[in-house]
């Protein structure tokens, strides 16, 4: 894809969002193994080369630090510029105090040493200390934090992730600035319908992380909903168009006006996910896709289920 050629939302704040880009979690340790230093820095700086110009990180995926120097690197080869990236990060649960925002923001922006970001995001509901243990701070005083970081400039949109539709209800109701953006889990066996529907009305751009859910057999519980990647009736869709079945999976999110953020260490990856702008989905293939939706969520957060702000279905 030549750079430049991805589409982009028009937050409800005036700001340009690429509706496509580059997810940097590696996950637990468990799951990541022996991840080696510059593997984020490397698949950033492809990302950029390859037309991705929205990164997303956050403070406790310790990946600040490569994203930064990625980005610095190629707006010092001149290979992109600052206005044309678009860069989120998050802020962590041991920050949620109205006056812990900024500063935590200022640390954030100084390990990628950058001046601001385009997006900074409520990672979680959940308030809690560094310990673990939860402390009461409801997420309307974090907002307002979020708020002074937009003010200052710091942050130029804000939004949220992880929250349901009562507590973005909740917080539009009670708050001056609506979130631009809510960031959720959204994959195919989670599609979320009725929360899409709802940012929709309210103008809020959804970005969908995990979004090949289960769709690898090596990252799949024994308990995931089907498909695999080598699904048959997927991989002839996939042959149809000259793509691979993970592309056609990015598709049908794009096609659903969600962002999607998939993750990979590999170049010949990154250069293939977002290679997804020039096909469309036929009806009869979104059915299909829709048929998948099982409810079924890869990231539950179970560890917080006793917080008052537990955010999802407990069962
Ligand atoms: P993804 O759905 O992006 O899956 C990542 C996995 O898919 C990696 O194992 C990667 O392998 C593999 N992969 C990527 N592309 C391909 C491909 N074309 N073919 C085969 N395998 C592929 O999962 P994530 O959980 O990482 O979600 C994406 C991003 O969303 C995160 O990185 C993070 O930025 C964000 N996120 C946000 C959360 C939140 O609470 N707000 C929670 C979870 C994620 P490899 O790297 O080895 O190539």
């Amino acid at each position: 894809i030549a750079s430049g050629t991805v589409p982009t939302f028009k937050l409800n704040d005036g700001r340009d969002m690429p509706r496509f880009g580059l997810g940097t979690w590696l996950g637990s340790m468990e799951t990541s193994g022996d991840v080696k230093k510059g593997e984020v820095e490397d698949s950033v700086k492809w990302a950029i080369d390859a037309g991705y110009r929205h990164i997303d990180t956050a403070s406790i995926y310790d990946t600040e630090d490569e994203v930064g120097k990625a980005i610095n690197k190629k707006l010092a080869e001149g290979a992109v510029k600052r206005e044309d990236l678009f860069v989120t990060t998050k802020l962590w649960n041991d920050a949620h105090a109205r006056e812990a925002v900024v500063p935590a923001l200022r640390k954030s922006l100084e390990t990628l040493n950058l001046d601001y970001v385009d997006l900074y995001l409520i990672h979680w509901p959940i308030a809690q200390y560094k310990n673990g243990t939860y402390y009461d701070v409801d997420y309307l005083e974090t907002w307002e934090g979020m708020i002074e970081a937009k003010k200052l400039g710091l942050a130029k949109s804000i939004g949220v992730s992880n929250f349901n539709q009562q507590m973005l209800e909740r917080l539009i109701s009670k708050s001056s600035i609506k979130p631009a953006v809510l960031q959720v889990e959204i994959n195919l066996n989670l599609q979320q319908p009725a929360l899409r529907e709802y940012c929709r009305q309210q103008n809020i751009v959804v970005t969908g992380y995990t979004p090949f859910g289960s769709i690898f057999p090596n990252k799949a519980r024994s308990d995931a909903p089907p498909p695999r990647v080598d699904d048959p009736t997927l991989v002839q869709i996939a042959n149809k168009y000259n793509k691979t079945v993970p592309q056609i999976v990015l598709r049908y999110l794009v096609e659903l006006n969600v962002i999607p953020i998939p993750k990979t260490l590999t170049k010949s990856r990154v250069e293939q996910n977002i290679d997804i702008f020039d096909f469309e989905l036929t009806q009869e293939e979104r059915d299909l896709f829709k048929g998948y939706d099982k409810n079924y969520r890869t990231i539950a957060g179970k560890e917080w289920i006793d917080s008052p702000y537990y955010p999802f279905e407990k069962n």
